[in-house]
């Protein structure tokens, strides 16, 4: 039997070239120059799963052969005992997307041929509108059709909107203050101007960030039915999936959930009960392109498709790994796209192509992605006390972000 390959170093690169510090893990291994990026992007954590991956997961991997990758990732979610936490299940999607890489190399194939090969020649992409008010949202549609988008996703004044006034009582603490009642009456009302200002033809989606009450959402849900959003994004915070059944009640609108789940426990019971239509994991969050690709093979088989969270805080090889999984998937739904600058593009070669609406693989073999690591050390991550996420509701109440 031929000697394996096996690993020989593991780096992990902190990046900051657009307004997400990035995360990526480069894996080395016996043979000279075959090496392997992952995605390991946690970006209001960094420090964390940097340390996760240097001081515990490089130890765990030296010496281990690179082809094992079912084994390793089987290995490395239990090698911590505590488990399903969204530091160390980055850390292993960088492991294990650098895997798939590397084994990818090693069998001269893209890896969207070792899932299977391709259902698609592209993905389908949906961008993202905002605006301050319902004309200005639908003039940035207008702009994103105009560059071929056919789907767009469409929020008012930002996540929670932007409230018109704001009553806060005497010496309120400062934070990301927001009025759940008055974004559900703006953005139903936007909604409905888009949808007849533009017509039907355009695919319509929309992201409630989590930010209201059950019981709102549910009437949320219920109230955009007309409008046909292609889909409903995160109605509802994980902790209250449970509520789930009940938007399934009320209408037919279609729900989108999943980018902050990070456990089988999430993900499973929604699934089995049909309460949603699309899964849309941060796939290094869940772990890597091992437990996406299950998921997805499970999510066809109920009439689930896949909408992978495709944001600015994914890193480009987790954009990568993100287009394998679509243009093979049966269940492919849609991909979330950030639409990257120019020094992204430049400091990652291979980032993949988009062209009206689409977005393309290269045929390299593995992800198909590089990373100039001499350009990204130009732009190192900074430390920043996050403030978006210091949410509250007009009584300065702290609320979910
Ligand atoms: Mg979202």
């Amino acid at each position: 039997m031929a000697k394996p390959v096996t690993i020989t170093d593991v780096q992990t690169i902190l990046t900051q070239p657009a307004g997400s510090r990035l995360i990526v893990v480069k894996i080395l291994t016996s043979e000279p120059g075959l090496y392997g990026l992952g995605c390991a992007t946690f970006t209001q954590r960094f420090h964390a799963v940097y340390t996760a991956i240097q001081k515990h997961l490089r130890p765990f991997l030296i010496g281990r052969d690179v082809d094992r990758i079912e084994e390793l990732f089987q290995l490395a979610i239990v090698n911590s005992y505590w488990r399903n936490g969204p530091v160390l299940n980055n850390a292993i999607s960088g492991m294990d997307m650098a895997l798939w890489d590397i084994k990818g190399k090693r069998a001269g194939m893209p890896v969207y041929q070792l899932l299977g090969g391709k259902c698609r020649e592209a993905a389908a992409l949906y961008s993202h509108a905002d605006g301050r008010t319902p004309e200005e949202v639908a003039d940035n549609v207008r702009r994103l059709r105009e560059q071929g988008y056919r789907y767009v996703r469409i929020q008012i004044g930002g996540y929670g909107g932007e409230a018109e006034r704001l009553d806060r009582p005497e010496g309120a603490q400062p934070g990301a203050y927001y009025d759940p009642r008055d974004y559900v009456r703006r953005a139903l009302k936007m909604i409905e101007y888009v949808r007849t200002t533009l017509g039907e033809e355009i695919e319509l989606l929309h992201d409630i960030h989590e930010r209201l009450r059950p019981i709102d959402a549910v009437g949320f849900a219920r109230d955009v039915e007309p409008y046909k959003l292609f889909f409903l994004e995160d109605a509802l915070a994980p902790e209250d999936n449970e509520w789930f059944r009940h938007i399934r009640q009320v209408c037919t609108t279609p729900i989108a959930m999943g980018e902050l789940f990070n456990n089988p426990g999430e993900w499973l019971p929604l699934i089995e009960g049909r309460l949603i239509d699309f899964l849309r994991m941060h796939i290094s969050q869940m772990g890597g392109i091992t437990p996406a690709r299950n998921v997805a093979a499970m999510a066809n088989m109920y009439g689930i498709r896949t909408a992978w969270h495709g944001p600015g805080d994914v890193s480009p090889v987790g954009h990568a790994a993100n287009l394998h999984l679509d243009v093979w998937a049966p269940n492919f739904g849609i991909q979330e796209w950030c639409r990257f600058n120019d020094l992204v593009y430049e400091m990652f070669p291979g980032t993949p192509e988009v062209r009206d609406g689409y977005m393309y693989p290269n045929d390299l073999p593995g992800l198909g992605i590089d990373i100039d690591e001499k350009l990204a050390a130009q732009y190192p991550c900074e430390d920043e006390i996050i403030t978006w996420t210091q949410t509250r509701s007009p009584d300065g109440g702290p609320m979910r972000p």
